[in-house]
Parts: structure tokens; sequence; C-alpha cells
């Protein structure tokens, strides 16, 4: 398994397939998004973006940087201080956001919300800053700078088990998506809590029985909770049977308390909802450095940087490949033409190492008769099509992306 984790390193496949890079003239911990993985990345959060839409989440956005003030009211500044980074402006202390909640708060807190309008969704790609020591940094691991699908659930504690049951849907529609399996663990009421023993119960029962009615086995970690809830946290098993923790589940009553988050009641009375962070990637960074190791590189075709490399095998065949990559543009499919002067084998071998799931060969005949030459890397095998039968092809996976 070390050998294999070894080959299959991130770091090492990143720079081979182009997708990243670090450079100490920005900044340890810092990624800099090279073509290829800014394409993988934005599929994902494109397949992403529509899956929080079916789903009822509304995306919202909050700034970079909040007054200091904020961060007080929070807690953070009391206690997360030191891995957070803060700057001055017109003379009064700003911090730059280590996590999305505040902001989400400000958001929920800037309409009158009803009962009716329970449970609430607001999620966001939020970049967030922490500061790691030089030394924990690792790849796309362990960043400074990462954005998190991060998702912010408001509702009554009625709501939480059915809230959970939607969410844990929506996780394993991701993880199936990706050949992932995964375990869960509940994390229970520590000795240190916040919050009345009638609120601990009710959540953590919530959770158990959302878990239990869908069937899941899960791990406890008696007292591992927060101060302020319990939660639940996602550990991903990949192709070789590594663990990762990755997304977790966390209802929190303290953060609406603190900013004193309210709705109205069916009863016209002001009460204070309940408010469940959620994240399943985790980050961005982290999950595709995961799916890098996961899949050797070998990305699937939704999430391929490039999906097909068309290789001509003279210049009159140039035309045809051209005309085809862009018919796949419209399709929202990323396609390359290798005509380079090099030869037809060296062409197909380099396509080959880029891990490219479709590689198209075009010929005399493929121009003459609008044919497709498909060598499919995933399915392993050869065929010939017509163009209309590519494209349909094409259409038929894209209709397929879907989490
Ligand atoms: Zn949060």
């Amino acid at each position: 398994m070390l050998e294999e984790a070894k080959k299959r390193d991130h770091r090492k496949l990143g720079t081979e397939l182009e997708l990243f890079t670090f450079n100490e003239e920005i900044g340890a911990g810092l990624p800099l998004w090279l073509p290829n993985g800014a394409r993988l990345r934005g599929k994902l959060e494109k397949l992403l973006y529509k899956a929080h839409r079916i789903r009822d989440y509304e995306p919202v956005r909050g700034p970079e940087i909040l007054k200091a003030n904020q961060w007080q009211t929070s807690g953070h500044y009391q206690n997360y201080k030191e891995n957070m980074y803060f700057t001055e402006i017109d003379g009064q202390e700003y911090g730059i956001k280590p996590m999305n909640c505040v902001g989400h708060i400000q958001i929920f807190k800037n309409s009158l919300v009803s009962y009716r309008d329970l449970p609430m969704k607001f999620f966001e790609y939020g970049v967030v800053h922490r500061h790691e020591k030089s030394g924990v940094m690792h790849g796309l691991f362990r960043v400074r700078e990462f954005t998190q699908d991060d998702a912010h659930i408001f509702c009554t504690p009625a709501q939480v088990k059915g809230v959970i049951i939607e969410v844990l849907e929506f996780v394993d529609k991701l993880m199936k998506k990706f050949d992932f399996t995964y375990e869960m663990e509940v994390s229970t009421k520590p000795k240190k809590a916040i919050g009345d023993d009638a609120f601990w119960e009710a959540t953590t029962k919530g959770i158990m029985d959302a878990l239990d009615e869908n069937g899941y086995s899960y791990g406890i970690d008696e007292g591992g909770g927060a101060f302020y809830g319990p939660k639940i946290d996602i550990k991903i098993l990949d192709a070789i049977g590594r663990k990762w923790q990755c997304g977790t589940v966390q209802v929190d009553m303290n953060l609406p308390s603190r900013f004193g988050v309210e709705y109205i009641t069916e009863e016209n009375t002001k009460a204070q909802p309940v408010m469940i962070h959620r994240a399943i990637l985790g980050s961005f960074e982290r999950f595709i450095g995961i799916l890098t190791e996961h899949y050797a590189g070998e990305f699937p075709f939704v999430i391929a940087p490039t999906q097909v490399i068309f290789i001509p095998i003279a210049e009159s065949h140039v035309a045809y490949a051209k005309e085809l990559r862009r018919e796949l543009l419209a399709l929202e499919i990323d396609s390359e033409i290798f005509d380079k002067n090099d030869s037809l084998n060296k062409r197909i071998r380099t396509a080959e190492k880029q891990r490219v799931p479709m590689i198209v060969v075009i010929g005399d005949n493929e121009v003459e008769n609008q044919m497709i030459a498909l060598r499919d890397r995933r399915k392993r095998e050869q065929s010939n099509l017509t163009k209309d039968e590519f494209i349909s092809m094409l259409k038929q996976i894209k209709s397929e992306d879907e989490i």
C-alpha cells in the first residue's frame, strides 16, 4: 500500500498533470491552480452547485474580511485568534474569515423569518484563511487558504432529524458518484457544554434516529462533540483503503444565541433556530487532493480536466478536429487537439500519459465519412462511431452528470 500511495501522491500527479503548483514567491500553503486543475475544479463546482439547487439550497456570499467585533461576538477572537489573520481599515481592526458562519448569520438576520420559511438553507463556496504552522502544510491536504463547500441550515429543533436525513442522502449520492465508500461517526455531549439537557437529548437522538432509519451503521465518540452541539463526521475510504476525514454535520445552538438569531413562531412569538453547519467535501483543495490519489489521476469523465483529445493524422484532418472541438465546447466538454509535428505514435503516447478519458484519432476515412475512431481509456475499448452517434453518446453522459 505504501508503494501504491507513493505512486498516487497528489503532489507528484499534480505536477505531472499540471493541475496546481506552489510557489515560494507567493507564499507557503497558497495553491496556484493551473488551467487543467482549474477546469477540473470548475466542473466539480458546477456539479455541486446544481446538486445544492435541486435540494433547495440558496446560494449566498459573505465578505472575506469582517470587523473584529464580529469575531468577538462569535468567540473566535477569544478562542481562535492565533489561527486568524488580522488587518486594519480606517483605524479599525478587521479579521479575515476562518469560516463562513458569521456572514450567513447576518444574511439570515437581514429579513424577518417565519417558521414557514424553515428550514432555510444557505450555501457558499466559502474561501477561508487559517494560519497553519509551516511544518504541517502538505500539498493540497493542509493549506492556508482553502474553499469550503459550506452550508448553514437554520431550522427548529424538531426539524433536525429531517434535515439530517436529507444531508445523508446528499452525502451518499456524492460519495457514490466518486466511487468512495465511507463511514460515519457521531460525537456526543462533552463534559463542558452549553445548552440544556433537553437540547442535547433531542438533537443527538435526532441525528442517531436519522442514521438508524437510513440503515447506517456508525461509530460513537462519546463526549467528543463540540461544546455547543453534537456532530457527525464523514470518513471517506479511498481506492487503496485509506481513511480520510472530510465533511462534517454540526448542530449548533451557540452562534444563534450569541448573534441573537430569531424567527417568528406559529404563535407569533420569537424563538431561536438551531443552526446546522454542513460541509460534504470539506474543502475543494483537500477533496481534489484525495480524488487525485483515489483515481491515481484517472479522473472520471465528468470532472476530467480534458475529456477528449483529438489526434489528426495529417494537416488535412485538422479542420474536422476543430469543428468537433467547437461542438464539444457547446456541450461544455473540454477537448484538445494534438496537432504538433510529433509522430502519430508519440502523440498517442502523450495523450495516454495525460490520462484523458477519450482519444479520437482522425484520418481520411473519418473526415470523408464524418466518423469517429474512439479509444475509451476507462472502458479499455476502441470503437468506430458516426459523428452523430458520438455526439449523442456524449450528450447521454452529460445528462447523467447529476448528484
Ligand atoms: Zn459554519
